[in-house]
């Protein structure tokens, strides 16, 4: 449908196509962005692009970073015995900024979901378990969403973790069920990793 003229069409087109931005939005960021200096659009552009193509995995946990190694892993006073493994990068911001943690994370980049076609081997899974064997892991802590994707990979993990000894526990509810760890408060996350449970 042509609403606007034909380059307006293409930017709404292009924005309504990322996540969670409908056509309505996707309008209104275009009108937005339109009225902007050149100079703020540019800048905006170069940040995509310079974000796009020096951004990439850590070696180690999968999180997004800008370097070979992410800062968390290469911080030499953080706890390698433990591993919380989380979905996303966004899930690691959430609890990063509560402060409290002080192990490493492993960042599956998604999450088991049958329905939408993603097994085990679309996710870093076999990452976590090359990891498990080289180091000296005395704990995972499983921090997956409270979504059915998060709890299917949750179970799946644990069942593959257990044969090998190391401890796995796994967030406590407190976390609403199908809540995004990103969109929890701080405190409500520091309550559902202090009261893990033992899988
Ligand atoms: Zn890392």
């Amino acid at each position: 449908m042509n609403l606007y003229s034909g380059k307006m069409n293409k930017l709404v087109e292009e924005l309504s196509s990322l996540p969670g931005i409908g056509s309505k939005s996707a309008g209104r960021l275009a009108d937005y962005l339109i009225r902007q200096p050149s100079q703020r659009v540019k800048a905006l552009c170069d940040s995509i692009l310079d974000a796009r193509e020096n951004v990439h995995f850590c070696r180690i946990c999968y999180t997004l970073t800008d370097s070979d190694i992410c800062p968390i892993c290469s911080n030499e006073s953080r706890d390698r015995s433990t591993i919380m493994v989380v979905e996303d990068t966004r899930d690691l911001a959430a609890y990063e900024k509560t402060g409290k943690y002080n192990g490493v994370y492993h960042v599956l980049q998604g999450a088991i979901s049958p329905m939408m076609g993603v097994g085990p081997a679309d996710i870093r899974l076999k990452e976590l378990m090359t990891r498990l064997q080289s180091d000296d892991i005395k704990e995972v802590i499983i921090a997956t969403n409270s979504s059915l994707e998060g709890e299917t990979t949750a179970m799946y993990i644990s069942k593959l973790i257990k044969p090998t000894g190391i401890k796995v526990t796994r967030i406590a509810s407190g976390v609403p069920v199908g809540g995004d760890l990103e969109n929890i408060d701080e405190i409500t996350l520091l309550r559902a990793l202090e009261g893990r449970i033992s899988l």
